[in-house]
């Protein structure tokens, strides 16, 4: 048996919402990842279970690694198909936000999602949720918002109709948010989750297979190139790698290309924070990705220095700047930081 962790009256009102609607429109973040597209895709085939006129509707692409996601080739993409986007958008009865947890992180669609007349509801992980919905279920200590669509789907009654498909999607969104359940995954629920999506006929191996190990040759000797370039920073516990726009063009670099990068430095013994800074194709910043072991609050180092947020292990930010910049931005920021790289735990 699952905790019961959504409140039973915000799940009540959203079954009530859904019962009277038609049209329903899911959206997640901007640079979507597996939760983004796992949990909306997850929602999805559950809305279409149910005879909903359903469309996911994310700010811009997502990675490659992810196309092969049954309903992936359903997901609109705002940058796109703009206008027929906001159609949908102001047509919608309902609009779930998923995996966000502020209009600023859906980019150009902020506008069009908060003139919509439908009612709101956001499913979401991150710290801090703004008050933009009429339903607000933020569960922080929850490892992945996927986690939570298959809480509200089964609180609503409705595991049965949980396809094989959904399943999948729902699987690998909790699977890239703990990175193949190797950190935020000591809650056991999990894992009984984990049972019940198998029962619905899924094969976890494969999907491991399909996300990770499906990478092109040039990603993998850009990595090589990355690391050979990485900086230590013994006395501060501390790993930073980066990446030029230069760089990117030498490889061949394609969208998704570094994905997982900003992890690696963290295998290093006694490495407790890891920053990735890389120079944007699009726009004119440097993003930066930061991570962390234990108890090192990444969030506040992306709050205070990159004007950034998001989890304690796993935060981002963008600078403006030059890519020297931003390393001397990092380094204050390891100064700054230093007794809390050095604390034990
Ligand atoms: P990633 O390094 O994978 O791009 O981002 C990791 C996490 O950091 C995201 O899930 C999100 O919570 C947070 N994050 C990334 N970029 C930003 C940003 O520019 N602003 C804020 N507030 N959070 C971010
Ligand atoms: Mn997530």
């Amino acid at each position: 048996m699952l905790t019961k962790v959504i409140e039973q009256a915000k799940i009540d009102r959203f079954a009530r919402w859904m019962g009277h609607a038609e049209r329903i429109v899911i959206v997640a973040h901007v640079a979507p990842d597996g939760d983004a597209i796992g949990s909306s895709l997850g929602l999805w085939h559950f809305l279409n279970s149910q005879e909903k006129t359903a469309n996911v509707i994310v700010p811009n692409a997502f990675p490659d690694f992810l196309r092969w996601m049954p309903g992936s080739k359903d997901v609109l993409l705002y940058d796109r198909y703009k206008e027929f986007a906001d159609k949908l958008i102001a047509e919608a009865e309902i609009i779930c936000c998923l995996d966000f947890n502020a209009l600023s992180r859906i980019d150009a669609m902020a506008d069009a999602i908060k003139a919509a007349k439908g009612k709101k509801i956001l499913i979401d992980h991150h710290l801090y949720p703004e008050e933009f919905c009429d339903i607000t279920i933020s569960h922080p200590t929850i490892s992945s918002t996927s986690e939570l669509v298959f809480r509200l789907i089964c609180r609503m009654g409705y595991f049965n109709e949980i396809t094989k498909q959904g399943a999948e999607c729902i699987y690998t969104g909790m699977m890239t948010d703990t990175g193949g359940f190797t950190y935020n995954s000591n809650n056991r629920e999990i894992y009984f989750i984990i049972s019940e999506l198998l029962s619905k006929g899924i094969d976890k191996d494969d999907i491991y297979r399909k996300v990770y190990n499906t990478y092109s040759e040039s990603r993998l000797r850009l990595m090589g190139y990355v690391l050979s370039q990485m900086r230590v920073y013994p006395d501060y516990h501390a790993a930073l790698i980066s990446l030029t726009k230069n760089e990117q063009g030498r490889f061949n670099y394609i969208r998704g290309d570094s994905e997982g990068f900003v992890n690696i430095p963290l295998s290093i013994k006694d490495v407790v924070f890891s920053c990735f800074l890389r120079e944007d194709t699009e726009k004119p910043m440097i993003k930066v990705s930061l991570r962390s072991v234990g108890t090192f609050p990444c969030n506040q180092l992306a709050a205070e220095f990159f004007n950034g947020g998001g989890h304690l292990n796993a935060s981002g930010g963008e600078f403006y700047g030059t890519m020297d910049e931003a390393k001397r931005v990092l380094e204050r920021a390891l100064e700054k930081f230093k007794p809390l790289l050095n604390a034990k735990g």
